[in-house]
């Protein structure tokens, strides 16, 4: 009986349990809402090419907007992964942004496009076919699309994993490995896995011209990239010491706030028509190379 003290403490156990699962439940109800309910968007953040300034390409981020607060994607990928929901969230936050850089090509301004998924996503039932369908609606080249994963999706289940992503890199979809250097995988998968970009973590750039070691590092993964024909995209970058390094050591593309924040499709578009990312000085308007 609950007045005995260890039926007591099994059921204040229970009830804090009981509180989680609900919490949780509760949060994938209110995920699978705010989908419905147009509470997503998508922001596009600008990379460069490091010697010349000019904008590459776009990274899309998932926004949720619940009420006037946006609520930061740690907080939800795994709770709508948990629920189901990141599969058709992470459909639509794809197809958005490809037919917004479909949109901006068709001006031509040569951007490309890169998507994050993780693991569960790429695991998903009709996940190849998925990425082809919404090239084919969008009219985006396989080419100008490149998937971000980070490192562990190609340790778990890999085998099945690998396969997905080569079967899209057959397509001419491009890979990257996001927050490199910080997983658990062996190097080795650079050697036989298809590829094309490495995006170093944001911890490495961080200690720039501040820790010996991690600019000896992020030096070290510029050269290894370039070594085995990879594009190289420092990540994180806010100062403009670690900007001055970058270039110096010859990264060839770089992400961050000093370049520009991820932003809505308007700003994104304007930022896009006059190339006037934070790397435009006073006296270079239009930025180098433009
Ligand atoms: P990520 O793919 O490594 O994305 C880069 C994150 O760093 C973004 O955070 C971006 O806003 C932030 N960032 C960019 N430049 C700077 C900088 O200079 N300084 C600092 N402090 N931060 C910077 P965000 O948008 O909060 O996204 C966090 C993570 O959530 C992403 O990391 C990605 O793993 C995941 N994520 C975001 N959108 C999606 C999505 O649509 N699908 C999936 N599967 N994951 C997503
Ligand atoms: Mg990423
Ligand atoms: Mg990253
Ligand atoms: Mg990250």
């Amino acid at each position: 009986r609950a007045k005995e003290l260890g039926g007591g403490r099994v059921e204040v156990f229970a009830a804090h349990m009981h509180a989680d699962v609900v919490r949780r439940l509760e949060l994938g109800a209110e995920l699978q809402r705010a989908l419905a309910e147009e509470q997503f968007t998508v922001e596009f953040q600008p990379v460069v090419d490091l010697a010349t300034s000019r904008v590459t390409g776009v990274e899309a981020l998932v926004r949720w907007w619940r009420g006037s607060e946006s609520v930061p994607p740690q907080e939800f990928i795994r709770p709508a992964e948990e629920s189901g929901l990141m599969i058709p969230l992470g459909d639509w936050v794809l197809r958005e942004s490809c037919r917004q850089v479909a949109r901006w090509r068709a001006e031509s301004w040569d951007v490309g496009l890169s998507v994050n998924f993780t693991a569960r996503q790429i695991a998903a039932p009709r996940f190849v076919e998925s990425v082809a369908a919404a090239l084919e609606e969008t009219g985006l080249p396989p080419s100008a699309l490149t998937l971000e994963v980070r490192e562990e999706v190609l340790v778990e289940d890999a085998g099945q994993n690998v396969r997905r992503l080569t079967e899209l890199r057959d397509l001419g979809v491009r890979l990257a490995i996001d927050d490199f250097g910080t997983g658990y995988a062996s190097l080795a998968y650079l050697g036989q896995l298809p590829v094309d970009v490495i995006k170093i973590d944001p911890s490495f750039v961080a200690g720039l011209g501040r820790d010996d070691t991690l600019t000896l590092l992020t030096r070290t993964i510029v050269r290894l990239g370039r070594d085995l024909g990879l594009t190289v995209v420092a990540e994180g970058i806010e100062r403009p010491e670690q900007l001055e390094l970058l270039r110096e050591m010859q990264c060839p593309r770089g992400q961050g706030f000093l370049v520009a924040r991820p932003m809505a499709a308007g700003p994104a578009d304007a930022l896009l028509r006059t190339n006037l990312t934070g790397l435009a000085g006073p006296g270079d308007p239009a930025g180098a190379g433009r």
